[in-house]
């Protein structure tokens, strides 16, 4: 088991969904009758997601989304298609799996009381209430970057047969061409650019109003992670960033990106805004992004919520002397 002390010296330690402590358990995960044997254990959980939304039980009268096997069983899912995120060595080697279903509904969490004492919630409203511990954001998150690629890969990209599970669910075999297909991680930058005692925050389109937060982008291929944040700074703002150096990344599961943290330093402050991209992007002082922080800004503007890396480096960026 890994000490844990040493963790609180990296960013990443700090974010929501970076504290899952399950062992994924590599070398034993490819025995088919070892994971069978994980997953008839009368202590399994499950963490079953309906078209994207996190299925509930009630739990001491909170709600729960670690299912019992006798739970997950009362739902269209078969147990034998849930794959395995791992185990819990500080709770008794529990095994953990996640399985994935669609439904068609106007109102979701009344369609799946049909089945059970069960509700949903989307995995961002869950983060946001703080309810649950680390490692239970962790393996939500885990769970629903897996499941969701299982649940849309079932064929060959290179023959169009249909795949079946292996290795517990960390790749998907072609029984016909014998390809070997892995879950997709997608990584993207999240920056935090700065000029002196500014920083430039923007907004793009799909934000909530008059919400302002770091520029961000994906890593495209044959690039570096610095070469991204150049990039993609230069693409949406016109701002020319030199020297990036690396914070912190925390998985995000919407659907499974990584996001790579980082600060820059702007080389002038001269915007060129793509307006196709960004509704706007703003050079703010430290004062008022502390306030936007803390949402209380005469302007009414404010930053992402405490759940985002992208709140963690402006957080850092305010705090700093
Ligand atoms: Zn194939």
């Amino acid at each position: 088991m890994l000490a844990e002390n040493w963790r609180v010296n990296e960013a990443s330690h700090w974010l929501c969904y970076s504290g899952n402590r399950l062992d994924r358990v590599a070398p034993k995960r490819a025995d088919s009758s070892w994971i069978e044997q994980q997953i008839n254990r009368d202590d399994a959980r499950f963490i079953v997601f309906v078209s994207g939304s996190v299925v509930l039980t009630q739990n001491a009268g909170a709600p729960c989304p670690l299912l019992s096997a006798e739970l997950a069983d009362k739902l269209p899912v078969r147990r034998e298609d849930a794959v395995f995120l791992g185990v819990d060595h500080e709770d008794g080697d529990t095994p953990y799996f996640a399985q994935w279903f669609t439904l068609k509904a106007d109102d979701l969490s009344e369609a799946i009381s049909e089945f059970g004492p069960f509700t949903c919630a989307g995995l961002r409203a869950m983060a946001l209430t703080k309810s649950y511990s680390a490692n239970t954001y962790g393996m939500l998150a885990q769970a629903a970057a897996l499941s969701r690629w299982h649940s849309t890969h079932p064929k060959c990209s290179i023959c169009g047969a249909d795949t079946e599970v292996d290795e517990g669910g960390y790749r998907r075999k072609c029984p016909s061409c014998e390809a070997l297909h892995f879950p997709r991680t997608d990584p993207a930058v999240i920056m935090l650019i700065s000029y002196g005692d500014e920083c430039l925050l923007g907004r793009p389109y799909h934000l909530a109003e008059n919400m302002y937060s770091t520029l961000a982008g994906f890593v495209e291929p044959g690039e570096t992670m610095e070469d991204a944040v150049r990039r993609e700074v230069f693409e949406e703002a016109g701002v020319e960033v030199g020297e990036v150096s690396y914070v912190g990344s925390q998985p995000w599961p919407f659907p499974s990106n990584i996001m790579l943290g980082f600060r820059g330093v702007a080389r002038s402050k001269t915007l060129n805004i793509d307006y196709q991209e960004m509704q706007d992007c703003q050079w703010f002082t430290k004062e008022e992004t502390a306030k936007m922080l803390g949402g209380i800004a005469e302007s009414g503007l404010f930053c992402p919520p405490d759940i985002s890396i992208s709140h963690y480096l402006i957080r850092s960026f305010v705090n700093e002397g």
